[in-house]
């Protein structure tokens, strides 16, 4: 592979192409009218523009972008994450005009570009899954009757549905049928396809995910788990490496199962197991993500591997360098992300420009972004400045360093997620890894932002100490109530 189009923008393009560089492999990126300017087009040794900025007539213009490949002579493509990353079509497209996807199979892909044949196929594989229907929904009597059984609330789920959309919640049998309808019709005319399902509504869960790396020659690998439990809307806004909760035992029986659904679907290359995980820490299997992941880099961080290059080698028909007991994690990593929204505002999204935009540096320290100083973030795409990524011999020393990068980041000019982010650091639950995915909603407050902004850390503390109190009293409470129960709290796993 001499030169590879990354089919893609901002960051994840920037990231891509460093690899290929290091690889000695030419790049070419593809931009949008918006992106004219972006650090991408600049960094790549070719650049062709595809359109106006809408996705539609730029990124996902996936016969322009092999023509291009074509014309310039690219023999592989990359498809970073979003756009045309989870498309089968396009992947057949590309493989058809004699270049490499560098991606799975598109069978792989369709298999798991569906909630339920996803699940279909795991199950062949003894992967567990969330209690509920086992295909979607045809008959709303049946469907209550599995609910009644499973006991409510339960989550209906579009099949075809992804980014956090195409969920809702049902608290009582009343709501059910109507529920089911109305699910239906938005299932259909947001994603075409009308098939929804049900599945046990898991309270407390902790979303854990687990990197895989399959190459063409039968071997398969995971680089343990990151805990992407600190959500807002459903989506992912601060991940860890790993995770605070797992002990060696569980975080093995997990590899293994998701080495196990990557084998269902005959996996090439890198991918993402998500699991969802309850109180007693039973995990089941949610669905597969067929791409390079955001919040890859927490993974490189730990496991000293560049995700990048190895999709690159498996594509290239390459056998794996290292089997699973050659994989060890060292240290700890966390990522924020941060994207140009007002978390005192209910995440809204913010526009504006980058009036003063200076990254941190020092020990431990990695920012990917795809903007510089004075650009102006683009309402047409995802609303992501940067992922800021901190990495340490501990998780302390990984949080501690956090707090310090998120201090150091200068952003002016629009509101950010990094105060957000220092605030999960310095949560008393995040600390003790105690949280679940509904951290925003249980401990998160616009004052609280405001007064640590503020600095008023004896007022901080006040809170942190109250918060404390009452949780002493919940587990009083909780262990007086399971007289010894098996289920045991939250325990920090120290690495
Ligand atoms: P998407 O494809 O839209 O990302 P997922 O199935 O991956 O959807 O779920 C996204 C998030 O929704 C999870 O990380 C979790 O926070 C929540 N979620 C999904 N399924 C359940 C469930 N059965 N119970 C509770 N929360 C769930």
């Amino acid at each position: 592979m001499k030169k590879i189009l990354v089919a893609n923008r901002g960051e994840i393009a920037l990231r891509i192409m460093k690899s290929a560089r290091e690889m000695n492999i030419k790049t070419v990126a593809v931009y949008s009218d918006a992106d004219r300017n972006s650090p991408h087009v600049k960094y790549a040794d070719e650049a062709v523009c595809l359109g106006p900025p809408p996705s539609n007539q730029s990124y996902l213009l996936g016969d322009k972008i092999i023509k291009v490949c074509q014309d310039l002579g690219v023999d592989g493509i990359h498809p970073g994450y979003g756009f045309l990353s989870e498309n089968g079509d396009f992947a057949e497209a590309v493989e058809k005009a004699g270049i490499t996807f560098i991606g799975p199979k598109a069978k792989s892909m369709q298999i798991m570009g569906d909630k339920l044949s996803a699940k279909e196929a795991a199950k062949a594989f003894d992967i567990p899954l969330v209690p509920g229907t086992e295909g979607a929904i045809e008959d709303p009597e049946k469907a209550k009757a599995i609910c009644q059984e499973i006991g409510f609330p339960v989550l209906i789920k579009a099949s075809a549905g992804g980014g956090g959309k195409g969920m809702r919640i049902v608290e009582k049998e009343e709501e059910l049928e109507e529920q089911i309808h109305s699910a239906i019709s938005e299932a259909k005319s947001a994603f075409g396809n009308g098939a929804v399902f049900i599945e046990k509504y898991v309270a407390s869960p902790r979303h854990i995910e687990v990197q895989v790396l399959c190459d063409k020659h039968g071997n398969r690998v995971h680089l343990f788990e990151r805990d992407c439990s600190v959500q807002r809307r459903h989506q992912k806004v601060v991940e860890e490496a790993p995770s605070a909760i797992l002990s060696g035992e569980l975080r093995a029986q997990m590899g293994q199962k998701a080495v196990d659904v990557a084998r269902s679907c005959d996996y090439e290359g890198a991918g993402t197991v998500e699991f969802i995980m309850d109180e007693d820490h039973n995990f089941y299997f949610m669905e597969m993500n067929t791409r390079l992941q955001v919040e890859h880099p927490v993974t490189e961080m730990i496991t000293g591997i560049d995700l990048v290059k190895e999709q690159i080698k498996v594509a290239r028909g390459e056998k794996l360098s290292f089997s699973q007991n050659d994989l060890k994690i060292e240290g700890h990593a966390f990522e924020v992300r941060v994207y140009a929204e007002n978390a005192r505002e209910n995440f809204m999204p913010d526009i504006g420009k980058l009036r003063v935009y200076k990254r941190p540096h020092g020990p431990g320290v990695r920012v990917d972004d795809g903007f510089e100083q004075g650009m102006d973030i683009p309402i047409h795409y995802d609303p992501m400045i940067s992922k800021l990524v901190t990495y340490g011999k501990n998780r302390e020393e990984a949080r501690m360093r956090m707090i310090r990068a998120c201090e150091d980041y200068q952003i002016v000019g629009l509101t950010t997620t990094l105060d957000f982010g220092k605030f999960v650091m310095q949560h008393p639950a995040f600390i003790s890894g105690d949280f679940d995915t509904h951290f925003v909603q249980k401990h998160f407050s616009p004052d609280l932002l405001d007064r640590q902004t503020a600095g008023n850390s004896e007022e901080v503390a006040a809170l942190m100490a109250a918060y404390l109190l009452e949780k002493r009293k919940q587990s009083e409470v909780s262990a007086a109530e399971s007289h010894g129960s098996k289920r045991s709290a939250w325990k920090y796993n120290r690495q």
